[in-house]
């Protein structure tokens, strides 16, 4: 049975050393090559079996690996682990999780294991930058437990007690996992292997457990088969005279020159023809620097290819293909290609718009906002135009009043537009940041609209009329009171707690001042119409601010504080012993 190689995807939080990681396992599959020279890529490094081999000899197992080889997606990160997919899944058959060994988890490394998780995509851990930690040893280049019997016992204890804290987190998560060389099934053990990406350490032995991983749990996917080419773009470029060259990555079967090809594009399948591959050359071939790619007629998977195709419209990054060479082939791949081209998002009747530039970076955004619990109304691939923006200008909710564009275009009119017509468009190269942005914009805008309310709506206020501090007894009475609790405004008439209502105040004072509100604590004076002090107002009496039950409720939906909630409380009570039972429910 003849296995593809498995397509590796690195994710972590950002400085936890991914890009070096990839970058390390990129030299050392070119020193174990070749000596020197940097050669060139296209969107995957493979690592074949020989070089594994090479690389492990000194660990057991590596003999026994089957597989020919990893193949590891060149761009880093949650981002384009969703955004670079297959056939109803993620692109990555498996995943390194790189994790700083002295940081621990972080909000990335959890988002990261979040979308593992719910892609089903098994993975090993990296424990990174153990050459970080005190009095470690460098050995660079040699495998983990060859280094691990080189330190001093103190500093295995020190690594082992950090390693013992991630098993924790783990642990809470619901997850089993163990440093890799203590673990008897890797089907039930998340893995975590030990490294210094910078410096080579542990790097045999990631390539291992990943191999071995891949080789006795991946066999299904793997299994080549007698299946039609299929594959994903990376990367599409417009060449004049020559066609469009997608960069890609064929997932299985074998692509060869000539060959029919049907494409998911923004607009749908398009059929199309494969003029050339390239691949990238071996460097005992490269004699001429400026020809590092060489031609060839047919291609297996797993591997990064360029597919060149006559110019074609329509086709993006992350668009699937799939070789379609009889009739009855090319409806099948139509349709295949097709539904995977369609996001899979679940919209709302109500909700805010989403744009972004490929289908798997919308769905990750989507997914990412059905976890805070954001409502989408609609998706789509590709910038924003002026249009949509009037389109979500007229939501009926305004929090729902804005276009969240990730990784894409907003078209000048339509920045416009959304100025004009008080819609936000939220930018971002970062799914997570776009989304925490909108957040931020939606809790402000509440946050506005409950003190814009809270302007209009009378506020519950108690307070008490002073002794000795009546000033004028009637036409206007004026008198000293203090404000026990809530806020004191005018414009409202006066309650008593007997139920009564009398008079209107007027206006307050403090001084010479006149004042738009007293807060507790102030002593002014009041001036409060249709009264006389002595007859309806006494001094030492407990006054409240008047209300109807309309502001009662809508008072009730407000964030008050405790003691407007009280008095509050206490009108109603008065409310309900002299007005009507059910006052303001
Ligand atoms: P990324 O954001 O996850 O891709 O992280 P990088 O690969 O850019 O690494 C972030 C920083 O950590 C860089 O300065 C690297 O040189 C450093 N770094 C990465 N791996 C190691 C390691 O194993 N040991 C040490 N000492 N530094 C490392």
């Amino acid at each position: 049975m003849v296995l593809r190689q498995p397509i590796v995807a690195v994710l972590g939080h950002v400085d936890h050393g991914k890009t070096t990681l990839l970058d390390k396992i990129r030299g050392t599959t070119l020193a174990a090559r070749e000596p020197g020279g940097v050669t060139q890529h296209i969107g995957a490094t493979e690592v074949p079996l020989a070089t594994i081999k090479k690389v492990c000899e000194a660990l057991p197992g590596a003999a026994r690996l089957t597989v020919p080889g990893l193949l590891f997606i060149d761009t880093p990160g949650h981002e384009a682990f969703t955004n670079l997919r297959s056939r109803g899944g993620a692109l990555a058959d498996i995943a390194v999780l790189v994790v700083d060994v002295r940081e621990g988890f972080k909000p990335q490394t959890l988002e990261s294991l979040k979308i593992l998780r719910a892609r089903k995509t098994p993975f090993v851990v990296a424990l990174n930058k153990i050459d970080m930690l005190d009095a470690w040893r460098d050995h660079p280049g040699s495998a983990f437990v060859a280094s691990f019997n080189e330190q001093l016992e103190a500093v295995q204890q020190g690594l082992d007690e950090r390693i013992y804290r991630i098993i924790e987190r783990f642990h809470e998560m619901g997850i089993p996992s163990d440093r890799y060389d203590r673990i008897a099934d890797f089907r039930k053990t998340v893995a975590l292997v030990p490294v210094a990406a910078k410096i080579g350490e542990g790097i045999p032995d990631l390539l291992l457990v990943l191999a071995g991983l891949a080789q006795r749990y991946l066999e299904e996917e793997l299994r080549v088969g007698e299946g039609p080419a299929r594959g994903t773009v990376l990367e599409v470029k417009h060449e004049k005279g020559i066609g469009t060259a997608m960069d890609s990555i064929l997932v299985s079967g074998t692509l060869h020159e000539g060959d029919t090809l049907v494409v998911g594009g923004l607009d749908g399948a398009v059929e199309t023809r494969v003029k050339g591959l390239q691949k990238p050359a071996a460097l005992s071939e490269i004699r001429d620097p400026k020809r590092r790619f060489v031609s060839l007629k047919e291609v297996g998977a797993a591997a990064g290819v360029r597919v060149f195709i006559p110019d074609t419209e329509g086709v993006v990054p992350g668009a699937l293909f799939r070789v379609a060479n009889t009739p009855s082939e090319r409806e099948e791949a139509r349709r295949e290609v097709q539904e995977e081209s369609v996001p899979k998002i679940e919209l709302q009747e109500q909700g805010i718009f989403i744009r972004a530039d490929a289908i798997g970076s919308l769905e990750g955004l989507a997914f990412e906002l059905r976890s805070k619990e954001v409502p989408v109304k609609s998706a789509r691939v590709g910038a924003v135009t002026r249009k949509e923006v009037l389109d979500v200008a007229l939501s009926p909710e305004p929090l729902h009043r804005a276009i969240l564009a990730f990784s894409t275009d907003v078209l000048p009119d339509a920045k416009e537009a959304a100025h004009a017509a008080d819609a936000a468009v939220i930018e971002g190269k970062v799914i997570y940041k776009v989304v925490e942005d909108y957040i931020e914009w939606r809790d402000a805008r509440k946050k506005r609209a409950l003190e814009d309310a809270r302007k209009e709506v009378v506020f519950p206020a108690k307070f008490i009329a002073l002794p000795d501090h009546t000033f004028r007894a009637s036409k206007p009475a004026i008198f000293g009171v203090r404000v026990l609790a809530g806020r004191l405004r005018p414009g409202v008439r006066v309650l008593r707690n007997d139920g009564r209502v009398v008079g209107e105040l007027k206006s307050i004072r403090t001084g010479e001042e006149t004042i738009a509100e007293a807060w507790p604590g102030d002593e002014v004076a009041v001036a409060v119409d249709d009264v006389t002090m002595g007859r309806q107002l006494s001094e030492g009496d407990t006054l409240y601010m008047d209300m109807n039950e309309t502001d009662a409720r809508r008072l009730r939906g407000l964030d008050l504080s405790d003691d407007e909630r009280a008095v509050l409380d206490e009108i109603t009570k008065i409310k309900r012993k002299h007005e009507a039972r059910f006052w303001g429910m």
